[in-house]
Order: structure tokens, then sequence, then C-alpha cells
């Protein structure tokens, strides 16, 4: 089926096809307005990291917040409301590490996240224990219609301030969704958006130690929560 568009963004049916996003993106704004938008944005993200002497990824959230304020109409999503937390998240490494930073200040057991989380991180394992090709795995419809590990009993993400970038972009201004298939929410609504990941790639490579540091294309490997909660517990095993 035809990915269907209004004035605002592209509807999503339950999962964003990133083929399918980008083809859109790229038909909504020129390649001049998203390069001009990616050299700005993180320029300024830089600056105002410095300045406000924050970590250059809260930065970027902090603009690109402002960027939906300014330039998309009012959202519909409201705290509670979680149907889009029934997905597969993916994130950077960068991403992920802003995550562990928020997770210390809020005090946040991230061995109870696992303990709760036991059935889809389970599949992950297996899977990563299969020994497939990660990249011909389909990783969402490994934890499809599950609930996020960082989903709160209330229904609320326990992360919110730092919540991925896969999470931003899903929002709903038509109405609030009554099912996991996610019926209004829409991505691909500002150019701030169509940079985001290419925003973070670049900060994350430019922190990146020159010796581990490769040439630049524009991408870093995304994990899903559950990966990344699984290296974090083997890593916490190996310290002891
Ligand atoms: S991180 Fe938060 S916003 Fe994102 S899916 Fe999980 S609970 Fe929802």
């Amino acid at each position: 089926m035809p990915a269907q568009a209004d004035q605002n963004g592209m509807f999503i049916q339950g999962m964003t096809r990133p083929d399918e996003l980008m083809q859109f993106i790229q038909t909504r704004f020129p390649e001049k307005e998203i390069q001009t938008a990616y050299a700005q944005l993180l320029e300024q993200v830089k600056v105002y990291a410095k300045e406000e002497k924050t970590t250059p990824l809260r930065a970027f959230w902090k603009f690109l917040d402002h960027a939906y304020q300014k330039k998309a109409p009012p959202l519909q999503c409201q705290r509670g409301c979680a149907h889009c937390c029934h997905t597969g998240v993916t994130l950077t490494q960068m991403e992920w590490d802003g995550i562990l930073k928020l997770v210390q200040e809020k005090g946040i057991d991230l061995e109870e996240i696992i303990e709760r989380s036991q059935r889809t991180i389970k599949k992950v394992r297996g899977v990563l224990d299969s020994k497939k090709d990660l990249d011909q795995v389909d990783w969402h419809n490994v934890v499809i219609n599950q609930p996020c590990p960082f989903l709160g009993e209330d229904q609320a993400c326990m992360i919110y301030e730092d919540r991925p970038l896969d999470c931003r972009l899903v929002v709903s201004f038509l109405d609030v969704c009554e099912s996991k298939k996610l019926e209004y929410a829409q991505r691909g609504v500002v150019v701030e958006e169509a940079v985001g990941s290419t925003v973070i790639a670049k900060l994350q490579h430019d922190q990146t130690p020159k010796f581990k540091r490769r040439k630049f294309h524009g991408t870093q490997p995304l994990r899903l929560f559950q990966h990344w909660l699984i290296l974090w517990q083997e890593k916490k095993k190996k310290k002891r």
C-alpha cells in the first residue's frame, strides 16, 4: 500500500519503513534545504552545548523540541497515551549513553527494568545467540506489540527527557491513537527531523577518540533497547 501523507507528514501504519520515510522526506524537503539545516543545526548545537555546559545531545533535543513547537501544529499526544511505546525502538550508542546518564541522575534501577522486560529481552537474546546475520533480522517484528522496557506502569515514559530520536518523531496531530496500529501517527514533519539522525551520527563521530574514528558516513549503528540492556548487563557481569 502506498504511503499516505498530508501537509503535516507521512502517516505510519504501526511502523515506519525507513526507505519509505526517506523517500517521503526527499520529496518534501529540497536537498539544499536539508544540507543547510544540517550544517546550521550542527553548529548551533555545539555552540549551545558549550554555552549551557550541557551535552551536545541534550542541546540537540532542545533544538528539535523547539522546531516542533514553532513549525508543527499542536500535538494530540498526551502523557499516559502509550500506543507508540509498543514498537521496537532503535537507538545509537550516543543516545544510549545519554539515557544511562539520566538513569543515574534519576536513580532508575536497570536490573529491575531488565527483570520486567524479560519476555522481549529473551527474544532478542535468542536472535543474537542464533548467529544470524544481524543486518537481515527484522528487529521490529521481534518485539512488536510488547511494551518498551522504559514504559512505566502508569503508561508514562521513565526517561522522557532523554528518549531517543525514534520516539520523538512519531507524533499525532489529528487525534489520539486508539490502538497500537498508530492510526494517526505521522513522521517527516520538520526539516530538523529529516537531518536528526545525521546530526546525532556526526556528534558521536566527533566525540569518538581519534584512534577509533573511521570515515564519517552519515550514519551510526542502531540497536534495539533490549540489545543495549543485554550489553549493559554483560559488561556489568565482566566487571564483577
Ligand atoms: S523510550 Fe519512552 S517514549 Fe520511547 S518507546 Fe520507550 S517508553 Fe515510549
